[in-house]
């Protein structure tokens, strides 16, 4: 964008050309990553108002004036926001921030795994209950730590009552179902890292505010804004808050102060309606598209979609139906098994259910991209339903 050469949009797969208006016939539908373009749209609208200008002179050092890796205004705008929102409890609770909640996840494992309270010297078992968000599995064996070890599944511990230190991912709502899941276990030994990046209006009632030991929360699905690689954790105990510190420090002696200014300005836009603007706007979205695919679907025998009620939403007080940000979607014909290879036939691409350790019958669709990603989507699957129905 500043030199010229760059494109303003970037096009997604059914677009080409300078302005993105030369649509590719036979293309397929992009149902595949996370990037929250959903939310562009509210950004162009407030362009002006959310955007950062820095002069090169501009906050050169490493810390700032407190000697901290973390602004003292953007930890307090992000108390305010949750305590507005309502759907985490901040107070006397640490923050610390990352790049991304990706970090902060690896972290958390840290902090949680060389806690000296116990006194196994045995690693700690690290385990989600399937299907889960792949990173927790490849980040903890990537980082190969003395510490902890990845096991899997949730359920494998349940009857084992000589497990050691235990450390549960609880992600809730859930990638890929949609689920507000709670901690399976509970034994002395067992610590939960509550990963809520999805705790947000957009994608879920909220029905209480989360007050869990060790939640972790992103910009990438707040705002939207993947690309800064912001997130922070909300943090009750002060021995695995200042582990976690420490690990930022050695990582990466903290985040970055450009990505933590943007993040205060796009905070600051949520604040100024609190969050009205922007969640009306992000609820609405993801709901027309829920309903618009569980229209599509419920006329099919061959696919099915994850089952979620209308809940009561203490920011909205009212109750409102479904909106999450993927499909988890079931091929239900015997001879299907793997359900993406049959999406793929229909130019439809989405993420194998094996990817979050899940059978191949289940395949994750992506509803938080842009709208003709999704509006390709919805054509792609009627389409498909449509076939179904004639050969009836
Ligand atoms: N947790 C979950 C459940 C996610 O789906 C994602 C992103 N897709 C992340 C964490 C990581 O997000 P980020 O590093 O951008 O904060």
């Amino acid at each position: 964008v500043l030199d010229g050469k760059e494109p303003v949009c970037e096009c997604n797969s059914c677009y080409e050309g300078p302005d993105c208006s030369e649509f590719v016939t036979g293309c397929a539908a992009n149902a595949d990553s996370g990037d929250p373009y959903f939310l562009q749209p509210f950004w162009m609208q407030h362009a002006a108002q959310s955007a950062v200008l820095v002069a090169g002179w501009h906050r050169m050092g490493y810390s700032y004036a407190d000697g901290s890796y973390i602004s003292a205004v953007l930890e307090e705008h992000i108390r305010k926001l949750h305590s507005t929102v309502g759907n985490a409890v901040t107070q006397g609770r640490y923050i610390v921030f990352g790049a991304g909640s990706t970090q902060l996840l690896n972290a958390a494992v840290h902090a949680l795994s060389s806690d000296n309270s116990s006194n196994s010297s045995s690693p700690a078992s690290v385990v989600a209950s399937i299907p889960y968000y792949r990173l927790y599995k490849t980040q903890t064996e990537f980082f190969r730590s003395l510490d902890y070890r990845f096991e899997g599944d949730t359920s494998s511990l349940l009857n084992i009552s000589e497990a050691g230190k235990v450390i549960e991912f609880v992600t809730s709502p859930n990638n890929p179902d949609g689920k507000l899941n709670k901690a399976v276990l509970h034994g002395p030994n067992s610590s939960a890292i509550y990963d809520r990046v999805y705790y947000w209006p957009h994608f879920t009632a909220i029905p209480n505010p989360a007050d869990d030991d060790l939640m972790v929360f992103t910009l990438s699905k707040l705002t939207g804004h993947a690309g800064t690689r912001f997130g922070w954790a909300v943090i009750k105990n002060e021995s695995v808050y200042q582990k976690m510190t420490e690990y930022m420090s050695s990582s990466s002696m903290g985040v970055s102060r450009d990505a933590q200014l943007r993040a205060l300005k796009l905070i600051n836009v949520v604040l100024e309606t609190r969050g009205k603007q922007i969640f009306e706007f992000g609820y609405h979205t993801m709901r027309n598209r829920w309903e618009s695919l569980s229209k599509t679907l419920s006329l099919s025998n061959r696919f099915s979609l994850q089952k979620l009620g209308p809940r009561y939403c203490t920011y909205f007080q009212k109750i409102r139906g479904p909106s999450p940000a993927y499909a988890w979607v079931k091929c239900e014909r015997e001879e299907d098994t793997d359900c993406s290879e049959v999406l793929q036939a229909a130019n439809v691409i989405g993420r194998s259910g094996s990817i979050f350790s899940a059978e191949d019958r289940y395949v994750r669709l992506s509803l938080i991209r842009s709208q003709d990603d999704f509006d390709i989507l919805i054509q792609r699957l009627n389409q498909l339903v449509s076939e179904e129905r004639q050969q009836q």
